[in-house]
C-alpha cells in the first residue's frame, strides 16, 4: 500500500529486540516473546480450554472468554507501549499476525469485533484509538466484520495504568461504557478488543454493558497480560 509505504519512510523499521533495521521484530527475537501457550480463564486466571471462562467463575453479565497474545514484558511490552503513542499501521499489523505463529489461539466465530473505545477528549488528544487499529486489522485478516462506536465511553476516567490497586480500578471504570445502539449486539457473538489488559477491569465491563443489552457471547482480545502464574 502506497500509505504504508510512505510511513515506513518517515517511520524507519527498526527490530525492537536487537535494532535490525527493516522490520519491527526479527525471528530471533519474536522467539523471545512470552506468548500464551496454555489459555487461562480471564477470571480465576487458572488454565481452560481455548481460553473459556470456566463454569464455575461465570456470571450472569461476564465475559464468556478472552485470548490474550502473550506476556505484558520484555519486546511485547515496548512494542504495545510504542503502538499507543506512535500512530503506525504496520507495527500494529506485526502484532496481530503473531496471532497466526501459535497453535494455541483460537477465537468463536464472530458477528463482529469492535474496540474498547477511548473518550472523546483522549481520541482528540491522541489522534487515534490504538485498539481500534488493531480490531480493524485482525477484523480485515480473519473476515469478521468490524464495528465501530458500539460502546462509547461517556466518562473521561483516570487511566488503568496509573492505578494499582484491583478494586480502585473496577470502581474507576464502572460505568464508563454506554451502549450506542441495542438493536446492534441483540444475539451478537462479539470480540472485544483492546491492546493491554491487566486486571481486565476494562474489558470486563465492556463486556458487561454488551451483555446486558442482549449480546450472546463476548470475548476479549488482547494482546498483552501480566498475568502471575503465566509460567504454567
Ligand atoms: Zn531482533
Ligand atoms: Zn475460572
Amino acid at each position: 500500500m502506497a500509505l504504508n509505504f510512505l510511513l515506513d519512510l518517515l517511520f524507519p523499521k527498526f527490530c525492537f529486540g536487537c535494532h535490525k533495521i527493516g522490520t519491527y521484530l526479527c525471528s530471533s527475537c519474536q522467539g523471545k516473546i512470552v506468548f500464551t501457550t496454555t489459555p487461562l480463564c480471564p477470571l480465576c486466571e487458572k488454565p481452560s480450554p481455548f481460553g473459556f471462562t470456566h463454569p464455575r467463575c461465570k456470571t450472569p453479565f461476564g465475559i464468556d472468554g478472552m485470548v490474550v497474545l502473550g506476556d505484558y514484558s520484555g519486546i511485547l511490552r515496548q512494542m504495545v507501549h510504542f503502538l499507543k503513542y506512535k500512530n503506525v499501521f504496520s507495527l500494529g499489523e506485526t502484532l496481530i499476525d503473531l496471532f497466526s505463529t501459535q497453535p494455541s489461539f483460537w477465537f468463536p466465530k464472530f458477528d463482529f469485533l469492535t474496540p474498547i473505545p477511548l473518550h472523546r477528549s483522549r481520541l482528540l488528544e491522541r489522534g487515534y484509538n490504538q485498539a481500534a487499529i488493531l480490531a480493524k486489522i485482525l477484523s480485515m485478516k480473519k473476515n469478521w466484520r468490524y464495528q465501530e462506536d458500539i460502546l462509547i465511553r461517556k466518562l473521561p476516567t483516570t487511566p488503568q495504568m496509573s492505578i494499582s490497586d484491583t478494586n480502585t480500578r473496577r470502581k474507576n471504570i464502572k460505568g464508563a461504557f454506554v451502549l450506542k445502539e441495542t438493536k446492534m449486539v441483540e444475539n451478537k457473538i462479539i470480540g472485544l478488543v483492546d491492546d493491554v489488559a491487566t486486571t481486565g477491569a476494562t474489558i470486563f465491563e465492556g463486556a458487561r454493558v454488551l451483555k446486558r443489552n442482549g449480546a450472546k457471547m463476548v470475548w476479549g482480545i488482547v494482546l498483552a497480560r501480566s498475568l502471575p502464574n503465566f509460567s504454567i
